[in-house]
């Protein structure tokens, strides 16, 4: 049984924090949103009075905030300070490489340990405790937090020292805003030619051109009958989510001087999609867009 403070309790940390609960562990939990709170409450998710309160005597810290600038705050603001020395930052939210780097300089400046630890499977696989987990850190604080993520997990890999998990992060979901934005072509150029559906499901599926974008996430109803585009694209994972992943990628395409265009032209795709009606539909909803230009 560990004590973990859990804040964050969104769509994903809520069923994250309430996995380590039926787990045995003693979860304290936090949110700034009262909305959250209710909801942790109503899963049996004791609650701290504030995130200093449910760090002060835990032996981890699990972060599951929006975005960086939440984290770094968090961390300077109340938690380094709050917590005993050596305790474990496990922070698993999305966030930059350089920003990853920076919160674990200052969990370890503060004596402290800390390791980056983002996830995919969004909330299906938080609820189910089938995460992907991608981390980066020493050996030591892997090893030390890897009971807990295989709780909320099935699939953790260690892929180096920090900020490298949310390096990761950032390469797969490049790959994956960029090859759902190449099967929606494809799959607007095989109405333009007259193509069935179905017909280029049966043919690339099983070609070359198979991947994730199209066997589990085909952008048209049909030939998954599990795909958002069955359901009119409700997520699944949103375009604003990829909207914002793929800003993180096009940072650390900027930062390292790397010849990325598709990459960058995927964020620009995604970036206009979530300005418009694509920021609460599926990622795959892309297609509507792409069948609507001239
Ligand atoms: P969310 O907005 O639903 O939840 C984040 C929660 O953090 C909010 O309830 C917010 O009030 C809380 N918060 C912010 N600052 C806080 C603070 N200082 N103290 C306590 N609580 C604070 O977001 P989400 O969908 O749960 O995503 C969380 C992270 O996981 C994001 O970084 C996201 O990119 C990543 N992610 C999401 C998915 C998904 O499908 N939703 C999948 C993979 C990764």
């Amino acid at each position: 049984m560990t004590r973990i403070a859990f804040l964050g309790l969104g769509h994903m940390g809520l069923p994250m924090a309430a996995n380590l609960v039926k787990a045995g562990h003693e979860v304290h939990g936090y949110d700034l949103v009262p909305a959250a709170v209710e909801a942790a409450r109503t899963v049996g998710i004791p609650i701290a009075d504030s995130g200093a309160d449910a760090v002060a005597d835990a032996e981890v810290v699990i972060t599951m905030f929006p975005a960086g600038r939440h984290v770094i705050a968090a961390y300077q603001d109340e938690l380094l300070a709050a917590a005993r020395p050596g305790t474990l930052f496990i922070e698993s939210s999305t966030i930059a490489v350089d920003e990853a780097r920076t919160a674990h300089r200052l969990a370890v400046d503060a004596g402290h340990r800390n390791i980056d630890a983002p996830v995919s499977g969004g909330v299906v696989g938080a609820e189910a405790g089938t995460l992907a987990f991608m981390v980066g850190g020493s050996d030591e604080d892997f090893e030390a937090a890897r009971p807990l993520l295989e709780v909320m997990g099935r699939r953790i890999v260690h892929c180096g020292g920090p900020g490298l998990g949310q390096a990761a992060k950032v390469c797969n979901n490049m790959i994956l805003g960029i090859s759902q934005i190449a099967v929606a072509e494809a799959f607007v150029l095989a109405e333009r030619l007259g193509l069935e559906h179905q017909a280029m499901y049966d043919v690339v599926s099983q070609a070359s051109g198979q991947c994730w974008a199209l066997t589990t996430n085909c952008p048209v109803p049909g030939p998954v009958p599990t795909s958002p585009a069955n359901r009119d694209y409700q997520p699944g994972f949103a375009g604003a989510l990829m909207a914002k992943d793929l800003g993180l990628a096009l940072q650390a395409i900027e930062q390292t001087g790397t010849d990325a265009r598709m990459g960058r032209l995927a964020q620009q795709i995604y970036a206009a999609f979530a300005d418009g009606e694509g920021a609460g539909r599926d990622f795959s909803g892309i297609i509507t867009s792409i069948r609507s230009l001239p």
